[in-house]
């Protein structure tokens, strides 16, 4: 905000947190390089800031979902190996090349798309890694693909008009790392890695971890492991470990201010549907945060919010613009702080504790956090 004043709602990013966390994640990834995955405006933290502080922390790669994210990171100024990964046909192929954005490869209508736009550029090979589906069952070619894509890939790598950096996949199920598709996935993985270093392909990296695998499938690091969720501090694997087990620290805190303080009497019905009623002459305290803000509907009545000290659980709907809390006993008032989530070290909720709550994962409360939210960065520029 230009004015110095906090805002209606705002989302405090500690820089310092994302890059502990990459250390955090160099230490587990051992020999293997780390590449922070920045896709979805850095999980809803900002994601040319989270990308900067990743790098200095030591990340040597960059990973987006989408093409247009991965030029902005060029734009910004990130010249840090950054691979993109998700396409459709008529995407910016030539714009990636020219960037110097690796490119995944998952079918055959990709790799013609880039051999096109590398001869029409007439210009150096487009850097390109393929993607197997080793069992996730999403992106990737499946087993019976594969040999004919590498056989394709390694055509035009000696046409000059690709050079192969990666071959990597992704897991269904790191998150359990006791399921037992993780070791069949990685199995599928290293036959994958044989038929391809067969056909004579020598990549700068292979790679299957996300975060999870990062953390407890030990032997699924290879040369490079790909930080998502961890990067911004919050577990990817609840079940296994909090993010204090893990060494993480949550970047991202949630803030509001108390909009309207006002006194209502007991059986007062509160928001939309009137789902809520007071149960005795009681304050509410109105805050400026709704579902057009990213916070989910399906935190009514159900999710904690956190005012100097105190925990209140929402009451009634959270409406596109706000919600409001039951104040009871707490002196509360206008302007006062309202935190939704943040790192639980000050007894405030996490962002864990919403995504139980409401029923989904921590991924989605996060990244969920929408345009409207103000993002304050804190301890930016290198600083510990
Ligand atoms: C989002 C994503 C990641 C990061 O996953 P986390 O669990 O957040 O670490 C890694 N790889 C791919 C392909 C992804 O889509």
């Amino acid at each position: 905000m230009s004015t110095g004043e906090q805002a209606r709602l705002e989302a405090r990013i500690d820089l310092a947190a994302v890059r502990s966390n990459v250390r955090r994640m160099r230490e587990v990834a051992g020999s293997a390089q780390v590449m922070a995955v920045v896709k979805a405006d850095a999980y809803g933290h900002g994601m040319v800031q989270c990308a900067r502080a990743a790098v200095e922390a030591g990340a040597t790669w960059l990973g987006t979902a989408l093409p247009e994210e991965a030029l902005a990171l060029r734009a910004a100024g990130l010249t840090v190996p950054i691979l993109t990964w998700l396409h459709v046909p008529g995407d910016p192929f030539a714009d990636l090349i020219a960037a110097g954005v690796d490119v995944s490869v998952s079918g055959l209508w990709a790799l013609r798309e880039v051999t096109e736009a590398v001869r029409a550029l007439g210009g150096r090979p487009a850097r390109i890694q393929l993607k197997a589906d080793t069992g996730l069952g999403r992106n990737g070619a499946p087993p019976h693909d594969w040999p004919l894509l590498v056989e394709e890939a390694v055509k035009a790598q000696e046409d000059g008009l690709v050079t192969v950096t990666g071959l990597w996949s992704h897991f269904a199920c790191a998150d359990e790392p006791r399921h037992p598709s993780v070791a069949a996935q990685l199995s599928a993985f290293h036959v994958a890695l044989d038929i391809a270093e067969r056909a004579g392909l020598r990549p700068e990296v292979r790679h299957i971890a996300n975060s999870p695998a990062t953390l407890l499938v030990l032997d699924s690091h290879f040369d490079l492991v790909r930080s998502g969720l961890a990067t911004y501090g919050v577990s990817p694997a609840p079940d296994e470990g909090s993010a204090a087990d893990f060494g993480l620290h949550p970047a991202m805190t949630l803030v509001g201010r108390l909009a309207l303080v006002k006194q209502v009497e007991a059986g007062s019905g509160i928001s939309y549907g009137h789902t809520y009623h007071t149960a005795r002459r009681t304050r509410l305290g109105l805050v400026p945060a709704g579902y057009a803000d990213g916070i989910p509907r399906a935190a009514s009545n159900r999710a904690p919010v956190w005012i100097d000290g105190v925990r209140h659980t929402i009451a009634g709907r959270v409406a596109m613009d706000q919600f409001v809390v039951d104040l009871g006993d707490q002196e509360a008032g206008v302007g006062d702080e309202v935190v939704l989530f943040g790192p639980g070290e000050r007894g405030e909720p996490t962002a864990q504790d919403w995504a139980e709550l409401v029923g989904t994962i921590a991924y989605e409360i996060v990244t969920r956090i929408g345009p409207r939210v103000a993002r304050v960065y804190l301890h930016a520029g290198g600083n510990p």
